[in-house]
């Protein structure tokens, strides 16, 4: 009997846990919608658009979070099958593979939680893998693509970063990066300025309980570098063809390049 009791225990604690990442989740999601209006949205589908993914397609989304962005490449790679039917086959579908790296493996979970959600549970083009940024686990030229949204920003070195995109992408592969950066348009900056500084944080502290994280975000866009910084940052890790399309007057960029 002391088994049994052992094990409703467990399960209760792990319904416990669960409610707990999920709770995470939901506060995230709708933070992401209340903040940017729900232009997160149109913004991730721009960054996988100007990817072009494509069946059998090796890639990488680093700082992958909640699987926000592996599931439209997923979504695109699928929807390319649907368009072209029979042209293409099932096995280079199937040899597609998305990995979807992050520091923390909370946010992992959630996004393997919404995987299941989507009928994708045990899909073997979605991988989840546990990694840091600055050291990816990853071979060297195994990549055609990189993607990393809203999660530059938070690495202690992105010098780093940017090397390890360079080394783990073929000759040929894509790196893009959607990044919170800088207005320059005088009025409109002042706007967003009011609108980082007062109204964020009070959303943060209303919607999430948590005024300090969303204090710190509207700080760490404030020191990431700018567009141009940022894209000669991008040329020194090796990178060609190195651009940049500013969203919303700048208040968010798009960096792209080729590894040639
Ligand atoms: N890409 C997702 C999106 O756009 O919704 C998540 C973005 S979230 C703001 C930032 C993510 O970066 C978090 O999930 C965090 O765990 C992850 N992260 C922070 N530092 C990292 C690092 N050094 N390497 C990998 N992931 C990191």
């Amino acid at each position: 009997t002391s088994f049994g009791f052992q094990e409703v225990k467990e399960e209760e604690k792990s319904k416990l846990v669960g409610n707990v990442f999920t709770n995470v989740a939901s506060s995230y999601d709708i933070m992401n919608d209340v903040m940017s209006g729900g232009l997160h949205r149109l913004w991730k589908e721009r960054l996988v658009g100007k990817l072009s993914p494509f069946p059998g397609m090796k890639h990488l989304d680093v700082a992958g979070g909640t699987g926000d962005v592996a599931f439209r490449i997923y979504d695109a790679v699928y929807s390319v099958k649907r368009r072209a039917l029979n042209k293409v086959d099932e096995a280079s579908l199937e040899e597609t593979q998305i990995y979807v790296c992050d520091i923390n493996p909370n946010m992992l979970n959630v996004g393997k939680q919404r995987a299941a959600e989507r009928g994708l549970r045990d899909n073997k083009s979605l991988v989840w893998v546990e990694g840091d940024a600055e050291a990816l686990s990853f071979d060297d030229n195994s990549m055609d693509g990189y993607t990393i949204a809203f999660g530059i920003r938070n690495v202690t070195h992105i010098e780093k970063a940017l090397a390890e995109a360079y080394r783990v992408l073929k000759r040929g592969g894509r790196f893009l990066c959607l990044e919170l950066s800088h207005v320059d348009i005088p009025i409109f900056k002042d706007i967003y300025d009011l609108y980082s500084f007062q109204v964020i944080p009070n959303l943060g502290e209303l919607i999430a309980g948590d005024r300090e994280s969303y204090q710190y975000l509207v700080e760490s866009v404030r020191k990431f570098p700018p567009q141009e910084r940022f894209a000669s940052m991008i040329a020194d890790a090796g990178f060609e063809k190195v651009e940049y399309e500013n969203l919303v007057g700048g208040v968010v960029a798009i960096h792209s390049a080729i590894k040639l």
